[in-house]
């Protein structure tokens, strides 16, 4: 039995799909310390699994490309990632049958929800047939967050492959904000066509996810809101968070949801509504003239961490329990090998079961980024 170390990311190797005889295995993944039992094989499934604080596994988010068009100053920036920076390689992408077969085990462990994400999935050349084959896991609420620039040729495929709902990502309408909030890659126009689309062939409610971020774009919140307000369209905006290493994240640059809040109800005054089901990220406001919803997801001032209950899949296979997670654990050998379903579910559980992230909570405790900040795992490789 062997620990190896690449990239960050711990990967266990078995012997013959099956765990190593002579010992019990230690393993280390975001923070937490664990032992995975020798005796797996003799699991039954399904299991239901609670991890170290007592959170079910609900959420399964998967990236399946780490490649993105854009090149935003606070997840990808330029200056690194620029032509010659060494992406995985796509031998090392999950296949969309391994993407299948791992969703299906997270569903016997109580995954009752899979996005797929990014990078930008739609990069992916074989993106529908991903979203077909995990789209015949029964039972499965499936969807996925784009940065909606090549929505519009995809969003008739996307939903007769079965897609159920979409989220986009869109920082201003403000073009010259969001050019640069891009890094001069997007446009509004393109994203905007990528939303009517999806519109159109009734990949609604559409979500629209807007990062503010003080002196750069939230003095565009209410045109946002107006371009949105009284369609099936939930314009959700988050507040800026310290993600991976490269954003230089200050927390004089959050922008609260509450001031969010109070500023936009002057105009078009909101009311709180209960969450559609424990663990909504988003808290939800109805605009009290019937004109829809808004959502805030608080994740700096009103840390959500208690009710996590999402496990992330990076496009090379890593499991991260938390998205400032500082390393994660490769399934992708083990199912290469040929590991059995029983193996890899014991594999999963020990995960989560193990699990102690908390990190948001963390944050606002100290009043401070942690110390773990030049180690985390980048937003663009693990998934946001
Ligand atoms: S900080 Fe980690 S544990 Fe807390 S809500 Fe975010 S992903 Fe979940």
């Amino acid at each position: 039995m062997s620990l190896i170390r690449d990239q960050g990311i711990k990967k266990i190797c078995l012997f013959g799909g099956t765990i190593c005889p002579r010992s019990e295995t230690l393993l280390a993944g975001s923070g937490s310390i664990f032992i995975m039992s020798k005796n797996i094989t003799q699991l039954a499934a399904p299991v239901d699994v609670k991890d170290a604080f007592g959170r079910p596994l609900h959420d399964l988010r998967i990236s399946v490309i780490d490649r993105c068009n854009y090149r935003c100053p606070y997840c990808m920036p330029a200056e690194i990632y620029g032509e010659s920076y060494k992406f995985l390689s796509r031998k090392h992408w999950l296949t969309a049958g391994e993407i299948k077969r791992i969703a299906s085990l997270f569903i016997q462990l109580g995954v009752a929800k899979v996005r797929i994400t990014g990078g930008e999935p739609l990069l992916r050349k074989d993106i529908v047939e991903i979203v077909s084959s995990l789209s015949d896991l029964p039972g499965l609420d499936l969807a996925l967050t784009s940065n909606g620039s090549l929505l519009a040729s995809h969003a008739k495929d996307l939903k007769k492959a079965g897609l159920k709902r979409i989220t986009i990502s869109l920082d201003s309408l403000d073009e010259s904000v969001f050019s640069e909030m891009s890094g001069r890659k997007g446009e509004v126009s393109r994203v905007l066509q990528g939303i009517e689309a999806a519109q159109s062939v009734g990949l609604t409610p559409i979500k629209i996810n807007v990062v503010i971020q003080k002196g750069k774009n939230d003095h565009t919140v209410l045109d946002l809101i107006d371009q949105f307000r009284g369609s099936d369209t939930i314009v959700r905006f988050i507040e800026y968070m310290d993600v991976g290493t490269l954003n230089g994240w200050r927390l004089d640059e959050v922008v609260s949801s509450a001031s969010l809040v109070e500023q936009i109800s002057a105009r078009w005054p909101l009311k709180p509504v209960e969450p559609n089901y424990l663990g909504e990220v988003a808290n939800r406001y109805i605009f009290e003239d019937g004109k829809g919803e808004v959502g805030f997801i608080s994740s700096v001032s009103e840390p959500f961490c208690g009710d996590c209950h999402r496990a992330r899949i990076s496009a090379d296979g890593t499991i991260y329990t938390c998205l400032f997670a500082k390393d994660g654990i490769s399934i992708r050998e083990q199912l290469r090998a040929g590991a059995s379903d029983s193996d890899l579910i014991g594999f999963l559980q020990g995960i989560w079961r193990n699990r102690k992230d908390r990190y948001s909570e963390q944050r606002r405790e100290n009043n401070e980024i942690r110390k773990t900040e030049n180690s985390r795992v980048e937003m663009y490789r693990m998934g946001g």
